[in-house]
């Protein structure tokens, strides 16, 4: 870690519509506008799939600021699948545990790459949007429009069907499905990479009592790992793109120390967490426990594993 801040895009539009501060799109749309890259990737909604699907850009004109997309994303197979079709220098989000593999890809097609890091603390399946849905009756087909974050801070997920539906992102149902552990992908219980060590510069949300309790539109942590980045984000900063103020590197750790001290303790605890994660995944229990009306008893036994025997 280089340097550490908080921070919010001086664009009052792009503010709102992210997730955190809109520090991570303001990057991106100065990169383009600097010429220092010519390709990046954005997402897409296909309402029939229900899915964000990537494409390739080579102007910020077709960046969506879409918010936090939490349902997985082949990123790395699209990075490799679509490698040909980059041109020049290129920038993306990634999240900690696609890091390695697409700079991979574009180290060997010859392309620098920068990558812009999202702490992450689990990536839910899509099966978790559909279980929302159906909890919600909403029928798939009914959806136009489905995002997760985004729109205000920390906002929740938004839902264009017949009707307009928003489901906060914290003490919320959608809240309670995110942190059931029914959704996410075995490694993500065990995994340490929360702060994406590997990409150029990492940003958060602000998970600290003062902003929970004051903030309204946004801001972005933000962890400068490489050199290139400290460079870009200061430029970034100076052409009036971002507002940002040093932070207390500590501060930050202290806004995910609950992911990151979990997954130390599961990571300790390694035949507790095996007979966890294959209970969870038990087709029985998940028939069982994903029913409504036995779904509390689920969160109760997940808080008693989690806080007081792991
Ligand atoms: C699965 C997931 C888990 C997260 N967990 C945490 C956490 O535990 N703690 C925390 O503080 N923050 C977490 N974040 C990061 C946080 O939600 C914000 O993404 C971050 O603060 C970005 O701030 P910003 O407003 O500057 O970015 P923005 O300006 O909103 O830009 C973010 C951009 O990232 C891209 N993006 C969104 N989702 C994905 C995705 N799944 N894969 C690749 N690119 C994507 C989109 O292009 C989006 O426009 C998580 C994000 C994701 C997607
Ligand atoms: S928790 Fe780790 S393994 Fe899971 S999605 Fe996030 S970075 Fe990947």
């Amino acid at each position: 870690m280089i340097d550490s801040y908080i921070g919010y895009s001086t664009n009052e539009t792009i503010r709102y519509q992210s997730s955190s501060g809109g520090v991570g799109s303001s990057l991106l749309k100065w990169l383009f506008e600097k010429q220092i890259i010519e390709t990046s990737i954005t997402f897409v909604f296909n309402h029939r799939s229900l899915r964000y699907e990537p494409k390739l850009i080579y102007s910020y004109d077709d960046y969506v600021v879409t918010g936090s997309i939490y349902q997985e994303i082949d990123l790395i197979g699209f990075v490799k699948r679509n490698v040909d079709r980059i041109k020049g220098s290129f920038a993306c989000f990634a999240l900690p545990c696609q890091v390695a593999a697409i700079r991979n890809y574009l180290k060997e097609a010859g392309h620098e790459s920068f990558i812009i890091g999202l702490t992450c603390s689990s990536q839910q399946t899509i099966e978790a949007t559909y279980y929302l849905l159906k909890r919600l009756k909403v029928k798939k087909e009914d959806v136009r429009k489905l995002q997760y974050r985004g729109n205000g801070w920390p906002s929740g997920i938004q839902i264009e069907c017949n009707r307009n539906i928003f489901i906060p992102n914290n003490n919320s149902l959608w809240s309670e499905i995110f942190h059931s552990r029914f959704f996410i992908r075995k490694k993500c219980f065990l995994c340490a990479n929360t702060l994406n060590t590997a990409s150029d510069i990492v940003l958060a949300d602000p998970w600290l009592e003062f902003y929970l309790k004051n903030e309204k539109v946004g801001k972005t942590l933000v962890v400068v790992n490489s050199q290139k980045a400290s460079d870009y984000l200061k430029r970034c900063y100076s052409d009036s793109y971002i507002e940002l103020s040093p932070i207390d590197a500590n501060l930050i750790l202290q806004s995910q120390l609950y992911t990151i001290e979990r997954k130390r303790r599961a990571r300790n605890s390694l035949k507790i967490m095996t007979v966890y994660i294959n209970l969870i995944n038990n087709k029985w229990y998940r028939r069982l426990f994903l029913n409504p009306v036995l779904w509390n008893l689920h969160l109760y036994f997940k808080r008693i594993i989690e806080n007081k025997i792991i």
